[in-house]
């Protein structure tokens, strides 16, 4: 399995996963012609994607799905909620999962993992059978739910949103700031690595922050954050930029 990001944060996010001749990518927050440079740079041609699965309704992971699925003729699957929360998006095309269920989309195996996020019904995804790709973002708080259910990954692509220090000085109005850093919003950079700190890491190859806020974090306060929680060199731990994403990471 492997799995790259087309684009990580505000302003757009993507994710792809692979195993076998299956891709799938994780909502599109992108434009079509947008998504489709951003894909060829990963080497995937559109129609080879087998679906697009939506975390939740928020513009910057859902806004570009159905233009870009409708144009590729591509299977969009969400939950009722989320479905829900963008018809006017075109989401009445979109097949629902269960949040509680295990699906297999190709050779891969899914499990929606729930979040409390400020979305209808949010939902979070860990990949494969044994050797688990977990992505986890726009999380507003920690629960024993994702504590346990991304323990023990071999590969986490892990939202550290904001530093709060910088979240507190920086330019967002109060009302942003509160809901930015409050329990339904954004894990921080200290969020995230408590997090790291409480799961099983024996199995983990590859970690990756994610969906960092361009005003209210820096790429390497994150890293730090992190390689700190892992006791791992700031190096090994990867970054998903907005602008450029991650290329492809293999899991063994
Ligand atoms: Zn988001
Ligand atoms: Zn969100």
């Amino acid at each position: 399995m492997r799995f790259a990001s087309l684009g990580s944060g505000s302003r757009g996010n993507a994710t792809l996963i692979q195993a076998g001749d299956t891709i799938l990518m994780v909502d599109c927050g992108f434009s079509i012609a947008e998504t489709e440079l951003r894909l060829a740079r990963c080497g995937v041609e559109p129609a080879s994607l087998a679906a697009i699965l939506v975390t939740h309704e928020h513009s910057d992971h859902a806004s570009g799905v159905m233009r870009f699925a409708a144009r590729h003729g591509i299977p969009v699957r969400c939950t009722a909620g989320t479905r829900q929360a963008c018809l006017k998006l075109g989401f009445a095309a979109a097949e629902p999962f269960d949040s509680h269920a295990k699906l297999v989309i190709g050779e891969i195996e899914v499990t929606p993992v729930t979040v409390p996020h400020d979305a209808r019904e949010p939902v979070q995804f860990l990949f494969g059978g044994a050797h688990r790709f977990g992505l986890l973002t726009d999380v507003g708080s920690v629960t024993p739910h994702i504590k346990r259910m991304f323990s023990g990954c071999a590969a986490l692509l892990l939202e550290c949103n904001h530093d709060r220090d910088m979240l507190e000085d920086g330019p967002y109005p109060p009302s942003l700031k509160q809901r930015v850093g409050g329990p339904l919003g954004h894990l921080s950079n200290a969020q995230a690595a408590d997090l790291l700190r409480a799961l099983d890491k024996q199995w983990l190859q590859h970690l990756v922050a994610a969906h960092l806020s361009e005003k209210n974090n820096k790429p390497e306060l994150a890293r730090m954050a992190l390689a700190e929680a892992m006791d791992c060199d700031e190096e090994w731990v990867g970054i998903a930029d907005q602008e450029y994403g991650l290329e492809w990471r293999e899991i063994s």
